[in-house]
């Protein structure tokens, strides 16, 4: 068979006959090639008869699945990307992936109920789908599971304040079920791309080795052919030839539909993954970042620590780590109301703990709870910087509905990174001075000892956790 003829635009039995033009130059030969021509004629007719039922079908079916997903999602855009993909005839491992592609959207459409629209479009269909004989489909809901992942992923949903209470004191406001969720289903998203990739990649070197075998094949009968002393040997011949050309007609035809696709689908699935990318990066920074405050959270302190830490071993440097907590905090709540409390984080954040340098990383470590890490600080130089923040704050108030709320001190508890430390160990330290600061009369700074308890007395119920 010939690569260098533009298959697209010769009709299929020309191209498949093409390497049996030699037959022509003797009359037996002649006879053998109009036959093969009238036949291969007569099956791409039919062929192309259930070809266009067939996609039909299937587009119908695609469409109720696409309008079921939310606009511009991965869903949607996996779906279409199979749409644009699977064109009629399907070779069984194609019909495989449209399987498990279709079981990927009932696994996440069966938590909701269908939509009307669909449950029209869809069931008469599944009954005639070679792909779907054995499922079943559930009706039944106005929005599916990805459309409520969605909506509700950490981009556009700011946790309520009763949201964050229900999260536990060690934990990030973004790292919450919903972010962890959405992150799930975008890896998910990103896995099946690449799963449908692989697929594809695969079905065309099938393709190409069943033509290549079949190529191999025709050339040995074509030889056979050309040598035949008599009639016997030529039918003989003829029969394998009729044989071997549906072959190839069927093969070649699968190869050239999938190539005139792979184009456009590998463009699709490229760009596909990129904005899942994207997506994972976003998620990924927000999952780092408290969104009340927009200061570093928990997670993304406790990664520098362990990265100062090894510094320190390294170089030997100091290490300070303040634990800020404000004082009376839960009254401002109670006298104001949670968002006052909020505004008055906020304005901790952006107005007095902003007064530390550049270089040093204040986090929300909790709820009124602040880390801050101090990198080549000494004893001293800690000191005066928390005692510039603690200036700080009787300088500024909140307002709120008309009232001006004053700003709540802080104690602290400061602690000196010690070699040989684990990160939770000097963190425990500042807790146990912080701790101290609250019971000595709260709005002061306590700086825990070398050999300061690690294991912190209000665990056992201080008012101020
Ligand atoms: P102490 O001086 O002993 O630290 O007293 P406190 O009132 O500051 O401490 P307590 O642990 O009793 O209360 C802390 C309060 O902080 C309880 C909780 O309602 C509030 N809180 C925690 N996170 C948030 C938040 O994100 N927004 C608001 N508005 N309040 C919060
Ligand atoms: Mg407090
Ligand atoms: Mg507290």
């Amino acid at each position: 068979m010939s690569q260098k003829l533009d298959i697209a635009k010769i009709p299929f039995p020309k191209v498949v006959l093409q390497p049996l033009k030699g037959l022509s130059h003797t009359t037996v030969g002649a006879t053998i090639y109009k036959h093969l021509e009238i036949m291969l004629e007569r099956n791409e007719a039919n062929h192309a008869e259930m070809e266009e039922a067939y996609s039909q079908l299937l587009d119908i079916l695609l469409k109720a699945f696409i309008s079921r997903t939310t606009k511009g999602s991965s869903l949607q855009a996996q779906l279409n990307l199979i749409m644009l993909h699977l064109s009629p005839p399907l070779s069984k491992p194609e019909l495989i992936t449209l399987k498990n592609c279709f079981e990927a959207c009932y696994e996440q459409m069966e938590m909701t109920p269908a939509h009307t629209s669909m449950e029209e479009s869809i069931e008469p269909i599944s009954a005639n789908h070679p792909a779907h004989h054995d499922e079943k489909l559930t009706p039944g809901t106005t929005q599916q599971k990805q459309d409520v992942l969605i909506t509700q992923s950490p981009i556009t949903h700011e946790p309520t304040f009763q949201e964050r209470r229900r999260i536990p004191r060690n934990e990030s406001v973004s790292n919450n079920a919903v972010d962890s969720a959405y992150k799930r289903h975008l890896h998910e998203k990103k896995k099946t791309i690449v799963e449908i990739q692989q697929n594809l990649a695969q079905q065309l070197n099938d393709t190409k080795h069943r033509n290549e075998e079949f190529g191999m094949l025709l050339n040995g009968e074509l030889h056979t052919l050309q040598e035949a002393n008599s009639q016997k040997e030529i039918d003989l011949s003829r029969k394998t030839l009729i044989i071997e050309v549906k072959k190839l007609l069927t093969a070649h035809h699968e190869m050239s539909n999938q190539f005139n696709n792979a184009r456009q689908y590998l463009d699709r699935i490229a760009m596909d993954s990129q904005e899942l990318n994207d997506e994972l990066d976003r998620v990924h920074l927000l999952s780092l970042t408290d969104e009340l405050t927009e200061l570093p959270n928990r997670r993304a302190f406790m990664r520098r620590l362990e990265d100062e830490i090894g510094r320190v071993q390294r170089y030997g440097n100091d290490l300070p780590l303040v634990l800020i907590d404000l004082d009376g905090f839960k009254s401002i709540n109670d006298q104001y109301g949670h968002t006052a409390g909020d505004k008055v984080l906020r304005l901790y954040s952006e107005n007095i703990l902003s007064i530390f340098r550049h270089h040093d990383m204040v986090a929300r470590y909790g709820g009124e709870e602040f880390a801050v890490l101090l990198p080549n600080t000494d004893a001293e130089g800690a000191l005066s910087a928390v005692r510039k923040v603690q200036r700080q704050v009787a300088k500024h108030a909140t307002e709120h509905n008309g009232v001006m709320i004053p700003t709540p001190t802080f104690s602290a508890g400061i602690a000196h990174y010690q070699l040989g430390e684990t990160p939770t160990e000097i963190i425990e330290r500042a807790d146990t001075a912080l701790y101290r600061a609250k019971h000595l009369g709260r709005n002061r700074i306590e700086v825990a000892s070398k050999d300061e308890p690690r294991t912190a007395k209000h665990k056992e119920g201080a008012a101020f956790f």
